[in-house]
């Protein structure tokens, strides 16, 4: 008995996808010409996918779960179940319009045509603001849509908004922050379930590992009280005698992204030698 797993083939969610599941202590490789792959440590059997078809294959069946942007389940509306948010393959849906437009509020829009490849949310978005405009329905290339004649504004993922700014776009609207989730079709059988629950422990300690790092350092006795104050730690710091008189060694866990700022108060607190290493693993 295998957990069917979809993932993209080709593009901007395969890499990460394929290192959550290797992260999981799940060996799969990728996908070359194949489209699907045992992995050899884990019942888990892997299908690469377009990205658009995997909601599809999961409320079907044909994959128990699915790894997809949110933007591409939400604009395909499918009866799945989002089990957990994977942080990468982050972006926005939004509205652009060129930059010399007027663009004053949602309102500059009505009676205007906009390009996009998701009409589905898009027509939702101007329902929601009370706006009448024109969806023109296209499936690649939108930001070209307006250069050439096509659209008054059009609607796309961004991530840094470069590819906007090389055509002469701006940014005046966000529909919807997306990043990659795990999906699973809404019933899944006991034995499925509990590899799931597996599968999900596993993801967990991943992604605790992630937005942790383990810190050393070497302290003075007489400032550990200090130190102590700034060092949560999963329980409380270890705390190791030197060789040196007075010195101690402390470990402890600090979260990434208090991390700079922790470095600089441990410092001035009188910490020397300070280590930082990566996770691999978090159980908590
Ligand atoms: P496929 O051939 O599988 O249909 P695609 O061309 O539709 O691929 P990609 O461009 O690889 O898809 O993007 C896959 C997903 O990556 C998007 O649906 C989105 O969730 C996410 N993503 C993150 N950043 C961006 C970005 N800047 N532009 C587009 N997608 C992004
Ligand atoms: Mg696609």
């Amino acid at each position: 008995m295998n957990l069917r797993i979809a993932i993209q083939k080709s593009g901007r969610l395969s890499e990460d996808s394929l290192k959550l599941l290797n992260d999981c202590g799940i060996s799969v490789k990728s996908a070359g010409a194949k489209l699907r792959s045992q992995a050899e440590n884990f019942p888990v059997e892997v299908y690469f996918l377009r990205d658009d078809d995997i909601p599809q294959y999961v409320q079907d069946g044909v994959a128990d779960l699915g790894v997809v942007g949110e933007n591409v389940l939400y604009e395909k509306c499918k009866d799945v179940e989002v089990v957990q948010k994977l942080g990468f393959g982050r972006c926005r849906l939004s509205l652009a319009v060129p930059r010399n437009s007027a663009y004053q509020s949602v309102a500059s829009l009505e009676g205007r045509k906009i390009a996009t490849s998701y009409p589905f949310l898009v027509e939702s978005w101007l329902r929601q603001n009370r706006v009448d405009a024109e969806i023109h329905e296209i499936s690649g290339s939108v930001e070209i849509a307006p250069g050439i004649g096509l659209a008054d504004a059009v609607c796309d993922l961004v991530s840094s908004g470069s590819t906007l700014f090389m055509n002469g776009l701006q940014e005046v609207e966000t529909i919807l922050e997306s990043e990659a989730v795990l999906v699973k079709k809404t019933e899944l059988d006991e034995e499925k379930e509990k590899l799931l629950r597996k599968l999900l422990f596993r993801i967990n300690s991943v992604q605790a590992a992630r937005k942790n790092k383990y810190i050393l350092l070497n302290a003075p006795n007489d400032a550990l009280d200090e130190i102590f104050a700034l060092l949560p730690g999963m329980k409380s710091p270890t705390v190791l005698p030197l060789a040196e008189e007075g010195w101690s060694s402390v470990h402890s866990v600090v979260p990434e992204a208090e991390f700079w700022d922790k470095i600089e108060a441990l410092k001035y607190a009188g910490a020397q030698g300070i280590l930082v290493v990566p996770i691999e693993k978090m159980i908590q």
